[in-house]
């Protein structure tokens, strides 16, 4: 880290500090200006030392201290410039091949999950998707069918031989969805849900990690941290908007410019999810082929038989139809971009 102080600051309050910082193990090297004195300091990081930063800022010779290092050591490209492939199964998320993840907003009934299943198979997903456990904002609202979905999921693998991507809520229940999930995903409002990302964090089931509704870039890449630093490092984020102040026409803003963000800051690779994203069923094509340009590894959209009588997210649901044709669109952009899907 570099450490900004006062020109004028006393020697002894200087050498306070240049203590401090020997006391934790770092190196350092004085620069003298006629205003500011300068201080590059070199050692490890690790919990011990976490609060030195802060601590340090506190000083009152202290101006500013500017961390050199990312904080999230383990989820940082430097931890694997090359880049992780997050194995599900014989799928890799990261790789060459690009991976849809499609179903409906809900798991409803077995029908409905065994339907959409074999016709987004046929459209050419590799992973199933269905909430089994929803997070919805009213405690009225359709709250998922709980075990019984699961079961309905685990059937619909058994016959299209797709994976399962289904979330988990609460730490309690981590236990049980890792019987039926081959991708855990854990939802927008569960980022920062810290007790429930340690709880996946100490399973080796790959996690789709949703970014936050308000959460920065930065908070989600910490948040991320934690699963790692449990023992799980097989997570893949998903971006699928942010508020805004403008929710007129689109229900979130869909940060495309993530992905290349994520990709520069991360080894770990990153799928979009225009459905949340936008919030809007005619926005959901045009967004998934920009996000396959912008490099995302994979998109998860929502896919329903009849949209008009879903149970959640019907307004941002394709028709399978839709969906087969959004398949050939997204199959294009692949080709142009060096990806297949
Ligand atoms: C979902 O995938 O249906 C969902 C609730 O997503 P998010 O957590 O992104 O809102
Ligand atoms: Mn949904």
């Amino acid at each position: 880290m570099i450490i900004i102080l006062d020109g004028r600051t006393p020697d002894p309050d200087l050498r306070g500090v240049l203590k401090r910082l020997e006391e934790k193990g770092f190196r350092h090297d004085v620069s003298r200006g006629e205003a500011k004195i300068i201080i590059g300091a070199i050692g490890v990081p690790d919990a011990a030392k976490a609060n030195l930063a802060e601590q340090l800022s506190a000083l009152s010779c202290v101006e500013r201290v500017i961390p050199i290092m990312k904080p999230y050591k383990r989820v940082a490209r430097d931890f694997r410039p090359e880049g992780t492939q997050v194995k599900v199964g014989d799928l890799a998320l990261g790789g060459p091949r690009l991976h849809v993840m499609a179903g409906p907003c809900s798991v409803e009934s077995r029908a409905q999950i065994l339907e959409v299943a074999q016709a987004v198979k046929e459209a050419g997903a590799t992973i199933l998707r269905g909430g089994a456990f929803k997070p919805r904002t009213l405690p009225y609202d359709f709250q998922g069918l709980g075990e019984p979905g699961l079961e309905f999921l685990a059937e619909a693998r058994e016959k299209t031989g797709l994976k399962i991507v289904t979330e988990v809520m609460d730490p309690r229940d981590v236990k049980l969805v890792v019987k039926y999930a081959d991708i855990l995903q854990l939802g927008a409002r569960n980022m920062q849900n810290f007790p429930l990302l340690r709880q996946v964090g100490k399973v080796q089931t790959p996690v789709l990690f949703k970014r936050g509704m308000s959460a920065t870039i930065d908070e989600w890449m910490k948040a991320a941290e934690y699963i790692l630093s449990g023992g799980n490092e097989k997570v893949i984020l998903c971006e699928r908007g942010i508020r805004s102040f403008d929710s007129q026409y689109t229900r979130n803003c869909f940060d495309l410019a993530a992905v290349p963000v994520v990709k520069s800051l991360t080894h770990l690779p990153i799928i979009a999810d225009p459905s949340h994203g936008t919030g809007v069923r005619s926005l959901i094509a045009p967004m998934a082929r920009a996000a396959v340009a912008s490099g995302a590894d994979g998109l998860m959209i929502e896919v329903h038989p009849e949209p008009s009588k879903a149970l959640s997210d019907g307004q941002q649901s394709l028709t399978p139809r839709e969906f087969a044709s959004l398949m050939k669109e997204v199959r294009r952009v692949c080709e142009a971009v060096g990806r297949c899907l």
